[in-house]
């Protein structure tokens, strides 16, 4: 397994900024124009009772993208929408829709003004009415007679089931009536309530596909609350995390898997290696596992925690008192456990010390590898590790305060 990841990139070459008069002025490097936000959220502050639930939180959602608000169960996501959909009144701070303030604290513009749209976790869908009449519920007589009831239908592919009732309908069908409607009205933003969590496991891949290509193809901007990593990293273009009721991080997928906030999300977002090391001018000292490349250039030294993903470590198996494949940073170890789940496998490693070598560097006491399918290794196989492509690394003073 030798999947390598690349380096940041490196920041965009600047631009330069447009005086009045319309040419750049040679001194100053040009902004990209910054897509424009639909959601503003400014130091926004939520208490229920004695319980502090938001403390401070800020956000921007850019138009058209589809933001996942991710966080352990608690941590205030649910409120967070309440409060953007006009549910719940802010105690402090600034809710700002499309460009008017919606809730300052002082005075709040009431739901139904917002431009809206709400799908919850059971999809809440009207029982007495059909399909289609759930569909057409937040649309005037015009509305309902200009045909978007039938766009919507045929949106979300259910054409054929505009007479049935909610009972008559399976769960990711409840689903896609309770997101046409939402999206009926032509809201500015649809927020979505961990809508796939009632779903069981089977079903909940391919609707969240079904989900993703009708937000997709409608063009709309969408908030999803969920708890599950996985569908926050697989679904989103961005991902804000809550956690103690600020967010933590607001990335791509990518950017807080690569790089997170701190060791607690690294292992919160996947399986995580957290190996002591040393930051050097070279790079990150991780002992036995060798100088490993950063992500990011530090200006730090001293202790530190590399995170080494599990995909990150090249696993070889090797006979017993095999040296042929040994060089700096491959370290030696058995397995200790192997995880078989077909696509990939999940291998527990405990690494050895060299008994050639008078004082080993330290090792961690277990290492997490993912290997692409192949045949199972049977526990106590030996083998040998070597880390693939740069870390991620925090001070130690900043991941003992984090853990
Ligand atoms: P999440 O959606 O992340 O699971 P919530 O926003 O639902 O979190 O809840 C955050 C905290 O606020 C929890 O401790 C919850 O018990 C509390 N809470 C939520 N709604 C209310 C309410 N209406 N009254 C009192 N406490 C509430």
């Amino acid at each position: 397994m030798t999947m390598t990841a690349e380096p940041a990139a490196e920041t965009a070459p600047a631009m330069r900024i447009r005086t009045s008069a319309g040419a750049p002025r040679a001194d100053e490097p040009i902004q990209p124009p910054e897509p424009s936000a639909v959601v503003r959220v400014s130091s926004l502050y939520k208490s229920y009772g004695a319980t502090s639930v938001l403390r401070g939180v800020d956000l921007s959602i850019h138009a058209g993208s589809l933001t996942a608000v991710l966080g352990p169960s608690g941590s205030g996501k649910t409120t967070l929408l309440r409060l953007l959909a006009g549910f719940e009144r802010a105690d402090r701070g600034m809710i700002e829709l499309g460009g008017r303030i919606v809730d300052d604290a002082r005075s709040a513009m009431p739901p139904e003004k917002r431009r809206i749209g709400y799908v919850p976790q059971d999809g809440a869908l009207f029982p007495h009415l059909t399909v289609r009449a759930n569909v057409g519920f937040g649309l005037g007589r015009s509305d309902r007679r200009s045909g978007r009831i039938e766009e919507l239908l045929t949106l979300t592919d259910l054409d054929g089931m505009a007479d049935r009732y909610p009972h008559q309908l399976s769960g990711g069908q409840q689903q896609r009536v309770a997101l046409a409607r939402a999206l009926a009205p032509k809201p500015d933003l649809v927020l979505l309530d961990e809508p796939f969590s009632a779903l069981d496991a089977a079903l909940r891949a391919s609707v969240r596909a079904e989900v993703l290509s009708i937000l997709r193809a409608t063009g709309c901007t969408a908030i999803l609350v969920t708890h599950d990593q996985d569908e926050a990293l697989s679904m989103a273009d961005r991902i804000a995390v809550l956690r103690d009721g600020l967010v933590i991080q607001h990335g791509t997928a990518q950017e807080l898997y690569d790089t997170p906030a701190d060791p607690q999300l690294a292992c919160f977002l996947g399986e995580a290696n957290l190996v002591s090391a040393t930051l050097t001018p070279n790079g990150c000292d991780a002992g036995a596992l060798g100088l490993l490349p950063l992500r990011a250039r530090s200006s730090c030294d001293g202790a530190a925690t590399a995170l080494i993903r599990p995909e990150q470590l090249a696993i070889e198996v090797c006979g017993d008192g095999d040296k042929t494949n040994r060089h700096d940073g491959c370290v030696s170890g058995r397995v200790e456990r192997c995880e078989y789940y077909g696509h990939d496998m999940m291998l527990t490693v405990r690494p050895q010390a060299d008994p050639a070598e008078e004082s080993s560097p330290c090792l961690p006491d277990t290492l997490l590898a993912r290997l692409p399918a192949s045949t199972p290794l049977a526990v106590g196989t030996a083998v040998t590790v070597t880390v693939r492509g740069p870390v991620t690394t925090w001070e130690s003073s900043r991941s003992a305060a984090a853990a």
